[in-house]
């Protein structure tokens, strides 16, 4: 056959290409950052932002996003070239903790600044009161236009995530499209994140002069999605979670390269931010939401400006999703209400900026999880991680009391596999009485309500490849 083609039809192989250099000139793969016309901006530009008074705010959840396995974050595999040349001209925290493994509980940290100790969404049937001060409220009074768009039924508007929001909706999902592979079998979410991005875009082109506030909550590397493009590592469970960051990453540049043509990109923050990682039987543990070691709770926090750094800032503190919103709060000049378990780590950009020590010594950071939040008959089983330094304690508190503990210490051990619980006394001792003190912090707004969840919803939310029993 291949024969036939070369000698006898000639033409038909100088068409195809033709044809050939056609496809790859109009499909150009263009260099992650090629689309990148924002000036350059100094140290005073960040300081000045408060004053502009145009600023728009995008943020971006890719739910499911370990850091580690960036390579912005020092990963081996090339699995996100556009998010490092994102970084390569924003700010990367490199410590960043996430308040959970699991997106509910997470995402009301990351919303309120509050630890889940204090948000009190630890069940599956929590919601997020009206005493909750959402940042889509504090923007939409602020003369904002809210818009919300996510494609997780946990923060769905039943469970009070949609406060302060214009419009806070799910974009309608076709089936998978035939390129695209998703691994995981127990999931059934219809569309993709580009379902997401569609519709995000809309949005923008008709939001007119008045500056707008953004949430798009990413999916598809929660389900493995990828494509042909995007196979590059493997085919085991963790290559194939690669293979979706590389897909996701993809999406992440179609996005950054359309707010480029429609001259957003030079007037918008933007921040990058995860809800929890994924494990893959490091500790004979698979997927998040069951416990919060380090790798379901290390994520990435990227921040954009609407000018390039250059060089990048890296912030090498501890910082945390509770912090996220003060921190863009003080970018806008937004005062904001005290209270949050969270801090601006505005000074901390300023210092790395300069090249100055640290503006902040390093604070300790909390994770947390109720590894029962889905067992709707039986008790809390709460466990909580206290990052202090190198250390992280980490203790499960059984039924009757009891506590299981392990400490590590990444000085020597970065994957944190050696446990010190008992050659160590004196910092197990230390970080106990602060997991204590953790457990002190109750929701100012009194117990969280709790809704009925029907069967139906209870479906979708089991769509995401959860067991709620
Ligand atoms: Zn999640």
């Amino acid at each position: 056959m291949t024969k036939l083609i070369d000698m006898r039809w000639p033409w038909l192989v100088a068409a195809a290409l033709l044809l050939l250099v056609f496809v790859s000139t109009f499909f150009e793969v263009r260099f992650p950052g090629d689309w990148d016309t924002r000036p350059v901006g100094t140290v005073e530009d960040i300081t000045a932002l408060a004053e502009r008074g145009d600023l728009n705010v995008l943020m971006l959840t890719i739910d499911t996003l370990r850091a580690e396995r960036l390579g912005v974050y020092g990963y081996e595999r090339d699995t996100s070239p556009h998010l490092d040349s994102l970084a390569a001209s924003g700010v990367r925290f490199e410590r960043h903790l996430s308040q959970s493994s699991w997106t509910k509980a997470s995402m009301a940290s990351l919303w309120t600044g509050f630890y889940p100790s204090r948000t009190g969404i630890t069940r599956y049937d929590g919601v997020l009161p009206e005493d909750a001060l959402m940042p889509a409220e504090v923007l939409r009074d602020a003369g904002f236009q809210t818009v919300g768009l996510w494609r997780n039924g946990w923060v769905s508007p039943t469970f009070g995530f949609d406060q302060g929001f214009d419009v806070y909706q799910r974009p309608i999902g076709t089936t998978l499209p035939a390129n695209l592979r998703r691994e995981n079998p127990t999931l059934s979410e219809r569309g993709t994140d580009e379902s997401l991005v569609e519709a995000g875009l809309e949005f923008l082109r008709v939001s007119g002069d008045r500056p707008w506030f953004l949430y798009m909550h990413m999916m598809d590397l929660h389900e493995y999605v990828y494509d042909a493009d995007s196979a590059l590592f493997g085919s085991k469970s963790s290559d194939l979670y690669d293979n979706s960051i590389r897909w996701t990453d993809g999406t992440v540049g179609f996005l950054m390269e359309k707010l480029a043509e429609m001259g957003q990109l030079d007037r918008t923050l933007i921040a990058i931010v995860s809800d929890h990682g994924e494990a893959f039987l490091e500790r004979g543990i698979e997927g998040h939401a069951r416990r919060v070691y380090r790798e379901t709770t290390e994520v990435p926090f990227l921040l954009l400006f609407p000018f390039r750094l250059e060089p990048g800032v890296v912030v090498k503190t501890r910082s945390q999703n509770v912090d996220v919103w003060p921190t863009l709060f003080e970018l806008l000049g937004i005062e904001t209400s005290e209270g949050s378990d969270g801090r601006s780590l505005v000074p901390d950009i300023l210092a790395s900026a300069r090249g100055e020590e640290p503006a902040a010594e390093d604070r300790i950071a909390f994770a947390a999880l109720d590894q029962n939040w889905a067992k709707r008959d039986a008790s809390a089983l709460p466990t909580v991680a206290v990052v202090d330094g190198p250390h992280r304690y980490i203790r499960v508190q059984n039924e009757g009391g009891d506590l299981q503990e392990q400490l590590f210490d990444a000085t020597d051990d970065a994957r944190e596999v050696r446990d010190w619980a008992a050659t160590d006394p004196a910092t197990l001792e230390r970080l106990r009485a602060i997991a204590d003190e953790y457990y002190q912090r109750k929701p100012d707004w009194g117990e969280s309500p709790t809704r009925e969840i029907d069967e139906l919803e209870l479906n979708l939310l089991r769509a995401l490849g959860y067991k709620i029993e």
